[in-house]
This record gives C-alpha cells, structure tokens and sequence, in this order.
C-alpha cells in the first residue's frame, strides 16, 4: 500500500454556467500522506467545496489528475463511484442537517449508515456505541438530532462518517455554523480520531483558526494551494514546550509559485519581475523599471 491517501496535480474545475466560465480550481496540487491530519483554508469562493465535492466521488473535474487511496478519481466508473463513496470515503458537511436524519436518533443515523455499508444487523447497535463513546458521546446514543447541541450534532455527524471505516476522512466547514467553543470541541473531536483509528482526514475551512489544532494548514487562493504551514513543537532553552509555525510557499512540479498578494503590494510588481538566482535564493524584483 503506498504512503500517499491524497494526490491531485494541476487539478482543474471549470464551471459553465449560462455562458459565463468559472475556473473553481485552476491547476490545484496537493499531496496528503496516510494517517496525516490537514486542514485547507481559503476565503470564500476559493475553490474548497469544489475541491471537495471532488475528493468525495460527487464531482468530476474537467481536467488533472486526482488519486484518494489508490483510486483514480477521473477513471472511475459510475459503479465504482458509489462504491467508493461507501466505502473509501466519509465526509462531515456544514449544515448538520445535511449529515444527520432529523427523525432518527444518533445510534439509529450510524446503524442506517452500517446498513448501507452491509454490516449485520445484530452488530450495529454495538458498533454505534464504539463510535459514540470514541467520540465522548455515548450518552447521547438515544436522542434526536434536534436534542443536540450544534457541536454535539457535528460529532454524531462524525461518528456517522466514521462508521463504514473509511481510509479518508473528509470534512467541508464543519465548525461553520458553531461557536468557537463548539468549534475547538469538533475540531479536536477530528484530531482524536486521526489519532486514535489513523484515519486520514481533511477539513476545509474559512477559519484561520483551524491551524492551532493541526500540524499542517495549507492556504488555497483562486484555486491553487498557495502556501502551507507547518507547526511543530519544540523545547525552549528552559526546557518547556513551545509551538513554532513556519509559513512555506508551495512550489508546483512546474516549478510555479504564488507570490504572497502583501507582498506583491508592497513592491508594486506587476505582471513582469524580474528573477536572478543567487548562490543560497532567487531573488524576486520590479521588472518596469532599471
Ligand atoms: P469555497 O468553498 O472556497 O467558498 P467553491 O468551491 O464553493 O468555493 O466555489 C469556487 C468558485 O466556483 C466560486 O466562484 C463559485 O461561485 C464557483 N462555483 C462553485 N460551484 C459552482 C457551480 N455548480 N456552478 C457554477 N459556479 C460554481
Ligand atoms: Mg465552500
């Protein structure tokens, strides 16, 4: 089995929509390992729901390459689509309306989820409750959704995801509609079962915030992964623990990067620069004037 759970490269989504053409993705590069924690932020209208409305087997993308647990998104049929939607993938959408069953109680949202994956019917309760006290829940097994607080919905809604035990889990905004207690709690709801099951997961969001409950963030703009950031613990000359975040620029197979828009203003560069490379860097300089 390969190390690699995600692998998009020069990913691109065009929508035509009467007559006008919106590139959602244009040229899109990712790579996520197995087992890795990552979160993708973007203002709104970046390309992330595209993004993910494609890792999750519902969209096709015009053109690129796009692999998720050694299936090849743009060769797969209509069959091994539903397949792998049941089985390879979980998602946790915003609205937890779209995640969960009004009518159902959180263990019956799960076992209707086991059904559909083909677990007996005689294991699911028991496989329910795993999952709800995996996610701190287990006393919530019998109640409504609308009984639910909103973070407590958004991790019934992860444990729904979680129940046809899928190599990639993968998560469009699921702390939108929550507060930002709810938020750290669903937040650290999905670090819990990266650690705990290994599983792979992906949340995309709008909040910068995600980034202090993840090792790695990367930041999408117009619809390429622009830079990323990694943080890391280490020890402090006094030996107490203390994170660093380092900020990269994301360089693409072509040798393409994007400049942050902050700098670009600073200088006032436009459309031509000039680059010359050095012994230990490549410098970046106005390219209008001598
Ligand atoms: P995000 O989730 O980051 O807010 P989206 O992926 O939803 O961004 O959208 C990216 C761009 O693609 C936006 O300009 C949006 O209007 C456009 N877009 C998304 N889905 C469609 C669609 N089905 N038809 C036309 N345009 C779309
Ligand atoms: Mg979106």
């Amino acid at each position: 089995m390969s190390d690699i759970a995600i692998q998009c490269r020069d990913l691109v989504r065009i929508f035509a929509a009467e007559g006008v053409e919106v590139q959602a993705l244009q040229g899109l590069t990712l790579t996520v390992e197995r087992g890795e924690l990552t979160a993708i932020v973007g203002a709104s209208g970046s390309g992330k729901s595209t993004l993910l409305n494609i890792l999750s087997g519902l969209d096709v993308p015009t053109a690129g390459q796009a692999h998720v647990a050694g299936h090849d998104l743009l060769a797969m049929r209509e069959r091994d689509r539903v397949a792998y939607r049941r089985h390879t993938v979980g998602f946790v959408w915003q609205q937890t309306a779209r995640n969960l069953i009004p009518y159902l109680t959180a263990t019956e949202n799960i076992a209707l989820t086991l059904a559909v994956a083909g677990v007996p019917r005689r294991n699911r309760r028991a496989r329910a409750q795993e999952l709800l006290e995996l996610l701190d829940i287990g006393e919530l097994a019998d109640r409504l959704p609308v009984q639910l607080s909103g973070g407590q919905q958004q991790r019934v809604a992860i444990a729904v995801a979680l129940a046809n035990e899928p190599e990639v889990l993968l998560a469009d905004e699921p702390t939108g509609e929550l507060d930002e207690a709810n938020s750290a709690l669903v937040l650290e709801a999905m670090r819990g079962v990266n650690e705990r099951l290994g599983v792979t997961v992906l949340i995309v969001t709008h909040d910068p915030g995600v980034s202090e409950h993840v090792r790695r963030t990367v930041q999408i703009r117009d619809g390429r992964t622009s830079t990323e950031t990694l943080r890391r613990t280490e020890l402090t000359d006094a030996g107490e623990e203390q994170h660093v975040a380092e900020e990269f620029a994301v360089l693409d197979r072509v040798g393409r990067l994007q400049l942050p828009p902050d700098y670009v203003a600073a200088l006032e560069l436009r459309e031509r620069v000039r680059l010359s490379l050095e012994p230990d860097r490549v410098e970046v300089r106005k390219g209008d004037d001598e």
